[in-house]
């Protein structure tokens, strides 16, 4: 090999290297960004308890419906009892439905183990009847925060894994609180940046969590979360 060709040889090895660096090496980090994308681990849970609601639970699955987001909904009992058809069109739409409350009576519920469990049932019967099984999702009226373990694990012994909260857009406690003041409380409450549990409520009184949502929706999009049910 004359001292030409082993020039030319190393011009093409540069180019070829050149090129590698150049061309091909940002695709493959470009398509691992993609991937990674793809597989976030940053997940919004959409939860309404108190519900179902004529007024604000339709207008909140249209609005899951436009946005393609999938929810979870804690129902009352006595309030599905005669809203079964709201029940059935969460369930048909792809949310997931859980227990809540039959009664909603604190002091009823939380009288003992025995009174728990048996609303909790009273309520599984009423999502049975609509979906034909019971379900284990529940979460306690008022979370879990101060409640005794006692109670905790007759529940969890029972078969029913319940979840609080760890974002809220505290539409129970502000008193006629516009929309942005509860999409503001749901940014503000999280306290977790990777698996956001947020709270709110579908009852028929709380039709600025409506507008709301439309807001935290497109926060946590332009943030990268995907949405889920539990
Ligand atoms: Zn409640």
């Amino acid at each position: 090999m004359n001292n030409r060709n082993f020039t030319a040889i190393c011009a093409a090895l540069l180019m070829c290297a050149f090129l590698i660096v150049f061309y091909v090496s940002p695709k493959i980090a470009k398509s691992t960004v993609a991937f990674a994308d793809h597989t976030s681990k940053k997940v919004v849970y959409l939860t309404f308890d108190d519900g179902p609601s004529d007024r604000v639970t339709p207008r909140i699955l249209d609005i899951l419906k436009e946005e393609q987001v999938k929810a979870t909904f804690f129902i009352v009992g006595k309030n599905a009892e005669t809203r079964k058809y709201l029940v059935k069109r969460e369930i048909d739409e792809g949310h997931s439905v859980g227990v809540h409350s039959y009664s909603h009576i604190y002091k009823e519920i939380y009288s003992s183990a025995e009174s728990l469990l048996k609303d909790i049932d009273k309520c599984n019967e009423v999502i049975k009847e609509v979906s034909g099984k019971r379900t284990s999702l529940y979460r306690f009226p008022g979370g879990s925060y101060g409640l005794s373990t006692s109670l905790i694990d007759a529940v969890t012994e029972h078969g029913m894994k319940y979840f609080d909260w760890n974002a809220s857009t505290r539409d129970a406690e502000l008193f006629q609180a516009t929309p942005d003041q509860l999409y503001k409380a749901a940014v503000s409450t999280q306290k977790d940046d990777e698996n956001i549990i947020l709270l709110s409520h579908d009852t028929t009184n709380k039709t600025a969590t409506i507008d709301a949502l439309k807001l935290i929706i497109s926060h946590y999009k332009a943030l990268g979360y995907a949405f889920s049910a539990l």
